[in-house]
């Protein structure tokens, strides 16, 4: 880091699990800001065919609202043997409407299926808008599997059906630390910091 202090970011979501989960892995290194603390109230339609069309279209859609920066996640959940369904369809997966309806049919979908053909991945698009430009952009995944039942009480999403590879629990059985240790989020997070780091970009 050069010494110089970190700008705000505006977070381009209104997810305040994502919002918790930036600010967990970045520390002071960037300072995120949400978008109800930043007053802005915006719905965009995620109109594109790839999580990292969808980052740009929201990071581009909250920078235009604010002098910050903003960055999007666009992330979700890829079920190989659904052929790599929810996927960018995964906040609104069969038009379902609570995190555990979501996860009570993909088990559902995935009856019977042999432990061996369970394999599934996270992916996390991560963008960065200053005005119209985009600075940065990466994609990060965490392999693992979908397990048998849901297990575990932290984190959101899917976090209770997921075992990430070489490990036994589910991201939500392990908790947060545990996560932030192989998520998808955190490696796309980490490339973001390395960047800020060596551009000096998002720092005063
Ligand atoms: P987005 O806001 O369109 O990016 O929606 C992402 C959706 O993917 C979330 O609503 C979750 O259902 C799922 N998802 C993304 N990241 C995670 C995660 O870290 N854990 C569990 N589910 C996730």
């Amino acid at each position: 880091m050069s010494g110089a202090a970190p700008k705000r970011v505006l977070l381009a979501s209104n997810n305040r699990h994502k919002l918790i989960e930036f600010r967990r892995i970045l520390g002071g290194s960037i300072v995120v800001v949400g978008a109800e603390e930043a007053r802005i109230a915006l719905q965009v339609d995620e109109t594109g065919a790839t999580m990292a069309e969808n980052a740009r279209i929201k990071a581009l859609a909250f920078a235009a609202e604010t002098d910050m920066a903003a960055i999007a996640d666009d992330s979700g959940l890829e079920v190989d043997a659904l052929s790599g369904a929810p996927g960018v369809h995964s906040s609104r997966f069969e038009g379902l409407g609570s995190d555990a309806a979501r996860n009570r049919r993909l088990l559902e979908l995935l009856d019977g299926v042999p432990a061996a053909e369970r394999t599934a991945r996270f992916r996390c698009a991560v963008v960065v808008v200053r005005g119209a430009e985009v600075i940065f952009e990466t994609q990060a995944t965490c392999e693992g599997a979908i397990a048998k039942r849901a297990g575990g009480q932290a984190g959101f999403g899917y976090d209770p059906i997921f075992v990430p590879n070489g490990l036994r629990q589910t991201f939500a059985e392990m908790g947060a630390e545990a996560k932030d240790r192989s998520s998808h989020r955190a490696r796309a997070l980490r490339s973001l910091r390395s960047f800020v780091e060596e551009s000096g970009e998002l720092l005063a």
